[in-house]
Formats: C-alpha cells, sequence, structure tokens
C-alpha cells in the first residue's frame, strides 16, 4: 500500500504543489472531469481534476457515483470557486465499482425515513458522516472528562438477574428451546434448568452495580449499551441505547447536579471545537430544514447559537413543587391546551410539561429536583418531608428529559422500609443491602442517555438517526 494521505489532513496541511495519492468513494463526477472525492475524514470533499482526453474512456465510465478510488496526483492550488485546493490526477484506479443505476443513494438530497431504510449506506451522506463524527467525538469527550477527574470506568454487566431499578420492560435471555420450555411440577417454566440457573435478561440500568463500585473506588461510570423493551414509537426512545451513568461516594444532591452541569457543558464544548465544520453544516441543515415550517414553529436561535447559549448560562435549578406552580398558572394549562392537564401536586410531568418548562418558560436548560417519592425509584434518597426524594432530572430545549439521577438512600432502615412498601425482594438485592451495612455512606450518581445528547449537539429530531443501526419494536435490521 502506497503513503495514502486522508483528505482532512490533506485540506489542512496548507501545502500545495507536492505529489499524494488519496483513496475515497466518489460523491459525484461532473463534465467527466471534476471528481468530488470524500474518504469520511472530513465534511469537505476533495477536487481531483481528470485530464479526460488523456484517460482511458472505460476508466471514465467507471467513474460513478459510490465507486472506490485511488488517486494519485499533484496538489495544486484551484482554479475554481468553492475549493483551496485540487488534485491534479497521473493515474486513477478503480478499486471498487458502483453500478450507477442500481447504487440506492444518487446524488440528490433523500429523505431521513428513506435514508434509514438503508442505514448501510446512510454514512456516505454528508448529513450523517457530520451525525458520526460528532459522535465519536462525544464519547471520547465524555471519557476524557471523567479521567481528568480520576473517576473509575467500571464495566457493569448487560445481563443481569435483576430488574430491580422498575426502568422498563426487560428483554429476556435464555437458552431454552422456546417451542418446549422445562416446566416445574405445577407448570411453570423451569428457569433453574436455564443457563444461569434463574431468569436473565438484558441491563436496563448499570446503577445498582455502579454504587458497589463507588463505595470503594469512590468516583466510577459507566458507559456502555442498556436495553428496554419499551413499547414507545417516539422520537426520543430506543430498545437499545447508551448510557453514562457516574457515581460518586461523598456527594449530596447539589454535588451530583454541578458535575452533571459540568459534563454536559465540557463535551459540548469539546465537539464545538473539535468538530466546527461538522456542527455547522448540521446548523446549515436545520435552518434549511426548517424552511420548510411555518414561522411560529421555527427556532429562534440556529443549532451553533443554540449550542452556544447552553454554554454561556447556567442552568436553571428549581424543585419540582415550585415547577408545578408554574405549570399550573401557564397559559397552556389555563386554556387546556395540555394534553394532560396540571391539577395538583404529584403527577408526573409529562414531555409536554417538561418543553413548556425549558423551551417558553425559562429558555435555558433546566434541573428539576425533590420529586414527589411516589413517581421515582425505591432508591432515591427520602428528604425529611416525608414526601419527596433528592432526585434530579435535567430537561434540555427539544429533548426533554436528558439526565435522571439522584442522592441514593444511604440509611438502611429507610431504604428497607420503601423496598417493603412497594415491594422490592430485599433477598434478591442482599448484595445492594450489603453496601449500606459496611460502610455505607452519602452517595449520588445519575445516568445521561448518549443519544439524546448527540441529538442534542446534532440538531437532528429523531433519535433514530444519531445511532447508527437503531433498534426499536418491529426492526432489528442490519
Ligand atoms: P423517559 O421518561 O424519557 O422515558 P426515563 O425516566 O425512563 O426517561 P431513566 O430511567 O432515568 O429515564 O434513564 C436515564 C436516561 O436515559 C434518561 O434521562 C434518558 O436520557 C435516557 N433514556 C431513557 N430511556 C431511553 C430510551 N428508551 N432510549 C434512549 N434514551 C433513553
Ligand atoms: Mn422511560
Amino acid at each position: 500500500m502506497s503513503s495514502r494521505t486522508k483528505i482532512k489532513a490533506l485540506l489542512e496541511s496548507g501545502k500545495t504543489d507536492i505529489d499524494v495519492t488519496v483513496k475515497g468513494w466518489v460523491r459525484t463526477f461532473r463534465n467527466n472531469q471534476f471528481i468530488a472525492l470524500n474518504d469520511g475524514s472530513t465534511n469537505n470533499n476533495l477536487q481531483i481534476v481528470v485530464d479526460f482526453e488523456n484517460t482511458d474512456p472505460a476508466l471514465l465510465k467507471r467513474i460513478t457515483t459510490g465507486a472506490a478510488l485511488s488517486v494519485s496526483g499533484r496538489l495544486v492550488a484551484s482554479l475554481g470557486k468553492g475549493q483551496s485546493v485540487d488534485v491534479k490526477a497521473t493515474q486513477i484506479e478503480i478499486l471498487g465499482d458502483s453500478d450507477p443505476e442500481k447504487y440506492p443513494l444518487q446524488p440528490k438530497k433523500h429523505s431521513l425515513e428513506f435514508l434509514r431504510e438503508i442505514a448501510h449506506l446512510r454514512f456516505r451522506t454528508n448529513t450523517f458522516g457530520a451525525i458520526f463524527r460528532v459522535r465519536n467525538t462525544l464519547s471520547f469527550a465524555i471519557h476524557t472528562f471523567f479521567q481528568e477527574r480520576g473517576f473509575v470506568y467500571l464495566h457493569t454487566p448487560i445481563i443481569t438477574a435483576s430488574d430491580a431499578e422498575g426502568a422498563g420492560e426487560t428483554f429476556h435471555v435464555t437458552n431454552f428451546d422456546l417451542a418446549n420450555p422445562p416446566k416445574t411440577e405445577t407448570g411453570e417454566i423451569d428457569f433453574k434448568q436455564d443457563f444461569f440457573g434463574r431468569a436473565t435478561n438484558l441491563t436496563v440500568s448499570g446503577q445498582l452495580e455502579g454504587e458497589l463500585g463507588a463505595m470503594a473506588l469512590s468516583d466510577i461510570y459507566t458507559f456502555g449499551p442498556t436495553f428496554r423493551a419499551e413499547n414507545s414509537n417516539t422520537t426520543r426512545h430506543l430498545a437499545e441505547f447508551w448510557m453514562i451513568e457516574p457515581e460518586m461516594a461523598f456527594y449530596d444532591l447539589k454535588d451530583n447536579a454541578d458535575l452533571a452541569e459540568e459534563l454536559l457543558k465540557y463535551v459540548i464544548r469539546y465537539a464545538l471545537d473539535k468538530n466546527k465544520d461538522d456542527i455547522e453544516f448540521l446548523s446549515q441543515r436545520l435552518l434549511d430544514e426548517e424552511k420548510q415550517k411555518p414561522q411560529q414553529d421555527r427556532s429562534e436561535l440556529n443549532l451553533l447559537e443554540k449550542l452556544q447559549f447552553c454554554l454561556e448560562n447556567d442552568f436553571e435549578r428549581l424543585t419540582y413543587t415550585e415547577a408545578i406552580e408554574i405549570l399550573k398558572e401557564s397559559t397552556p394549562n389555563k386554556k387546556k391546551k395540555f394534553q394532560y392537564l396540571i391539577e395538583g401536586w404529584g403527577t408526573d410531568l409529562q414531555s409536554e410539561h417538561e418543553r413548556y418548562l425549558v423551551e417558553k418558560h425559562f429558555k435555558k436548560p433546566v434541573i428539576l429536583t425533590d420529586y414527589p417519592k411516589e413517581i421515582k425509584s425505591f432508591y432515591m434518597r427520602q428528604n425529611d418531608d416525608g414526601k419527596t426524594v433528592a432526585a434530579m432530572d435535567i430537561l434540555f430545549p427539544g429533548i426533554g428529559e436528558i439526565v435522571g439521577g439522584s442522592q441514593r438512600e444511604e440509611r438502611l432502615d429507610k431504604l428497607e422500609q420503601r423496598m417493603d412498601e412497594i415491594g422490592i425482594p430485599k433477598d434478591e438485592l442482599w448484595w445492594y443491602l450489603d453496601t449500606r451495612r459496611y460502610g455505607g455512606c452519602p452517595h449520588a450518581g445519575f445516568g445521561l442517555g448518549f443519544e439524546r445528547l448527540v441529538l442534542f449537539v446534532t440538531g437532528m429530531g429523531n433519535i433514530r438517526d444519531v445511532i447508527p443501526f437503531p433498534r426499536f419494536p418491529k426492526n432489528a435490521e442490519f
């Protein structure tokens, strides 16, 4: 293999009048003369100028959209508009043909819905190239953030025996012949004979195991896939999504919120620095898309401004109780415009309420704390009022909930009493309770949905477009 230069490096080098070899895929080929070549290292194509009079016509015919090429030639300052350099090709080799009659990605604008059906090829579009480079940067930024702060990256299990969190419907994991599973004498499926000797499922959250790590390592984080068989066909839910779950010993709810806000700002800034071209492209894409909408449905800020705004302003912090007061008095509630009207204290907020608070009332990210204990999980620390728990949700414009977290209940008696109240089997969670028996301490943590973060930073509208191969009801293609 000859030394090949990636297009990003070549464009950034500022060099001209050197010999180069580049490899990539043809985006377009105009006038038998100009190839727009892209190798995925950047959204910018490299223009290849073909000396068509001295090129074999049979070769020219094979330079089609989608074909893979190796091109050697001279890098020169461009005469044309729109690019600073060209490569004057001296040698073109077709590495892989692409039949222009059959290639599904024609050089025109395709709908996101159509591109979802050809997810194996959509990486080759400008939009998806940008999205997946941003996604990559955000993952790296998350690790960098935690590593700089001495957090330990902990791998919690994918297969677990508990849905103790009650976070949602689980996917079962079994080795049984489903048509003929072994039965007990009373006719139930006998999981004792299954692979693990008990019923197991894919994890919905690594939190409980994460807490065990924090009770020795102080600060840990997980970053892995989680699975929820929730039959919700929304633009914000996937059946398989990635979650970041830090757990910190000796943190209270305020420390927890501070860390989450710092993390979100850090990774957004990181992506803005590292993927400026991509985010500018996505910002323009969104503007174009919004031109189709009526004026009142368009965003006030473009994507770049929205991200910048998020960095420059403190997130608004208030309690659930304060939020309910605002929502009760809000115009959509009084005019009965909400689908779920806010009548009193105690009900869970729907995404229409969350979005009202963030997009209409405060016009910035919001951290809501101290929710009624009835609508939150058993492990959240009970407040002295006997009604609320030290929970926090972070709500983002256009997204709704992006982070859910809490200070954890470290007091064994309170924790057991709550588990009894809502019927969570204590014997199954003996190991979780042990950390409260032996050196328990105040601690806190949260879960950040990675795809929701990518949605926010890319300005995309559907979560299925920010993960390479989305899993959702009735779909597991690719
Ligand atoms: P929601 O109310 O939006 O369903 P949740 O309360 O079920 O969220 P948690 O159990 O607190 O969410 O999970 C933590 C984070 O994981 C959420 O804040 C969100 O960012 C993300 N998340 C939850 N469910 C999904 C899903 N099905 N697909 C993608 N991300 C999700
Ligand atoms: Mn949910």
